[in-house]
């Protein structure tokens, strides 16, 4: 009941804002004097040399070596209230781009907007991928109707277990990389910032294999959330580019990687925009640790019936352009981008 009048409640306190206008692009090759702080997106399509595309919501597509992998990506996005949430068959057909070649899908946690579409898109779209994350998500994708259980692989099991206050607590060990051909990945302890006003809707696990799939949204429980260090390697198994991935805003040290002594920095840092004033010191914290040199915001748009044919508009109750300022003026050596929906970044710079 709490959840159905907070979810009221945001939809009578939060409207959908749009972009400021003139800003579209400006994050890239803006002359010095342009004041593109507030929202650094961009919408760039065909791109050459190793990218990433932004599905929407959690949602990321990495191609590398002609491999494919998956953030855990959302497009049936119920509207405003998602009380009762189902995956829109039709939505990830219009909207899903080719995953043939997905060998990986990594799931930070298990609510709706980040494993409702992933059952659909691993039986019809990507039949070669497993799945990757928490005991929770692993318990909802075991749902016997879907057939999926033999490919998931719960990471908290690859996880240091710790002491702590709750039941099960992991902690990221950095000798276990789980590598598939190209690329390799290590799950990381974090934490899901609350939602609205302190409150966290959908906290909770599962211990069990579920019988059937959540319908209500408070049946998607999240389970332990994890933040991912992937890396995409080179012939001789060396790391060409390292992706630091979260899909919550988590107070530090949440989601910080373990020391990794190779020498090889954070390459691409992807944060979560909503939720970041639930929090304390993200992403900054996580920033200076880290020194990426790109800072791709992901989770930013209004996504509740949202139309992907359309330009996104910034997500509801949300402080963006305080995070954004904030980003944009203390650390400038890092390249900041809001990609639209649908649409890729280079993961460097210096290519085109
Ligand atoms: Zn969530």
């Amino acid at each position: 009941m709490r959840l159905v009048i907070v979810l009221m409640l945001l939809c009578l306190v939060g409207c959908a804002k749009d972009l400021t206008p003139g800003l579209v692009g400006c994050a890239e090759n803006r002359p010095p004097e342009d004041e593109c702080s507030k929202e650094p997106t961009t919408n760039e399509h065909n791109l050459n040399g190793p990218k990433i595309t932004y599905l929407g919501v959690g949602g990321w597509l990495l191609d590398w070596h002609g491999e494919g992998l998956l953030l855990a990506p959302s497009f049936s996005n119920p509207s405003m209230p998602p009380i009762f949430v189902h995956a829109n068959e039709q939505r990830i057909a219009d909207y899903l781009p080719d995953v043939k070649n997905v060998k990986i899908i990594l799931i930070g946690h298990a609510h709706y907007d980040h494993l409702l579409d992933v059952p659909l898109i691993m039986q019809r779209y990507a039949p070669d991928a497993i799945a990757y994350g928490n005991r929770t998500a692993g318990h909802i994708l075991a749902v016997p109707e879907l057939h999926l259980k033999h490919r998931f692989i719960n990471v908290e099991q690859r996880m240091y277990r710790v002491h702590c206050a709750t039941p099960q607590c992991y902690q990221a060990n950095p000798d276990q990389w789980t590598k598939v051909d190209h690329v390799r990945f290590m799950a990381i302890q974090s934490q899901h910032a609350p939602h609205f006003a302190g409150v966290d809707l959908l906290e909770g696990s599962y211990y069990e294999d579920l019988k059937a799939l959540p319908v209500y949204v408070r049946d998607w429980k999240e389970g332990t959330t994890l933040a991912f260090l992937i890396d995409l390697l080179d012939d001789a198994g060396r790391p060409a580019y390292r992706i630091h991935y979260q899909d919550s805003a988590s107070n530090p040290p949440f989601g910080f990687p373990p020391l990794i002594a190779d020498g090889k920095d954070v390459d691409v840092m992807i944060m979560c925009a909503a939720s970041t004033s639930q929090v304390s010191q993200y992403p900054d914290a996580l920033l200076r640790y880290l020194h990426p040199r790109k800072l791709l915001i992901g989770h930013w748009e209004d996504f509740f019936g949202n139309d992907l044919g359309r330009p996104p508009r910034l997500l509801r109750a949300q402080k963006e352009h305080q995070m954004l300022t904030r980003i944009s003026t203390g650390f400038k050596d890092t390249r900041m981008v809001m990609p639209f929906p649908l649409s890729e970044v280079a993961l460097r710079d210096d290519e085109p």
